[in-house]
């Protein structure tokens, strides 16, 4: 089994903080998804080869794959049922990224034609005036209107993402964000810290001083008072940055984190797979390129064979970001004694400092450690 990942790389405007690839030209997008639908045909030939065909998870995410019209995301759909039909309609968890102010009685008649039992929404904030200054295209009433649409049409399964840290914030404004956000009832919830990644405008408005980076000391009452809010509210804290009812951790997401293969198609999107070895490709990221390519019949996937030590590195940095952490057994199985041996001597450090515990067989961050994660991750790192 396997999950399916479906990049969209369109946007109608550019988010301020955003470092994904995408274009606001839409007039690629009708031969975007016959790219796409093409790339599963041409796929067949991986899956001969060791690429899993049966899918368990489906993830429509970019870019905005609501900006799709009605029309193309049932092609999407007819072409995942027509290459990958054995899993169809089984207990499937899909999930489409959508934007609020797309969410139209429009798109909820469409939803209800596709399979699509799962939506994650960008809220970020619920201040107007911290979206606009991220330049996103909704308003904080927009996004309590998309939900009561999705309940009416049938959509029980539904996650919103929040930010924080913006600057300027204070703990109370980020408090009634959080607040607002547990009242809204969705099923899970993913909350990121403010990134200033290199290229975007708001790293330019960071170098140009206009504005200030919020203090380590400010993210980490912030992050505290996030996971004392939501677990009072009774989610589940089970990765870093998600929090999930009972019963809704994102299974697609999950799959990441314990080295389940998945299925990428479209422009940049990555692929992993364990068979015949373990293997990690992704696609063109330009999306004229990516579709010319695709159109003349071929592929243009550049892979890495994944070596024990980087399979190593990677398990660290998944598996420690959740609440299961490592399953020492697995470690065991899968990479022998030494790496074993290493990994326990690491870990016998962060446990005396009550940074990390071993319970029912699994090594795992504590509280404590969470605080620290990136820096707990990179002392297990083998060079
Ligand atoms: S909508 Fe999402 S993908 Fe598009 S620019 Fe904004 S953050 Fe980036």
């Amino acid at each position: 089994m396997a999950g399916l990942y479906i990049h969209i790389p369109f946007c109608e405007s550019r988010c301020i903080y955003c470092g994904f690839y995408s274009t606001t030209s839409l007039k690629m997008r009708e031969a975007y998804v016959d790219a796409l639908c093409k790339e599963m045909a041409m796929r067949t030939v991986d899956r001969a080869l060791g690429e899993p065909a049966q899918i368990e998870t489906i993830y429509l995410g970019g870019g905005t794959p609501s900006q799709l019209t009605s029309q193309q995301l049932l092609q999407i759909f007819e072409g995942i049922s027509q290459h990958y039909d054995s899993c169809m309609g089984r207990d499937m968890e899909v999930t489409m990224e959508c934007n609020p102010d797309d969410i139209t009685p429009s798109l909820c008649h469409t939803l209800s034609q596709l399979p699509v039992n799962r939506i994650s929404m960008g809220a970020q904030t619920f201040s107007d005036e911290r979206l606009r200054f991220l330049h996103r295209r909704h308003n904080a009433r927009e996004v309590e209107n998309a939900i009561h649409l999705l309940r009416e049409a049938g959509i029980g399964n539904i996650s919103i993402d929040l930010m924080f840290g913006f600057p300027n914030e204070t703990i109370q404004e980020w408090q009634q964000d959080i607040e607002h956000a547990i009242s809204l009832n969705a099923e899970h919830l993913s909350a990121y810290s403010l990134m200033y990644e290199e290229g975007t405008t708001l790293y330019r408005l960071l170098q140009q001083e206009k504005i200030k980076e919020t203090d380590e000391d400010t993210y980490l009452r912030m992050y505290e008072m996030l996971i004392d809010k939501m677990t009072a509210a009774g989610y589940e804290h089970y990765e870093i940055s998600n929090f999930a009812k009972p019963g809704f951790r994102s299974r697609h997401n999950s799959s990441y984190w314990h080295e389940v293969p998945y299925i990428g198609l479209g422009a940049a999107a990555h692929s992993y797979r364990r068979k015949p070895e373990v293997m990690r490709s992704w696609n063109e990221a330009d999306i004229h390129k990516y579709i010319q390519t695709i159109t003349e019949g071929r592929t243009e996937q550049e892979h890495e064979i994944l070596n024990k030590e980087t399979r190593y590195n990677d398990l660290i940095t998944t598996a420690l970001r959740t609440i299961d952490g490592i399953t020492l057994e697995d470690i065991k199985k899968e990479f022998g004694d030494s790496f074993y041996q290493t990994l326990m001597t690491e870990a016998d450090k962060h446990i005396a400092r009550q940074l990390m515990v071993i319970k029912d067989g699994h090594l795992a961050l504590t509280r404590k450690g969470l605080y620290i994660s990136d820096d707990i991750m990179s002392d297990f790192m083998l060079v």
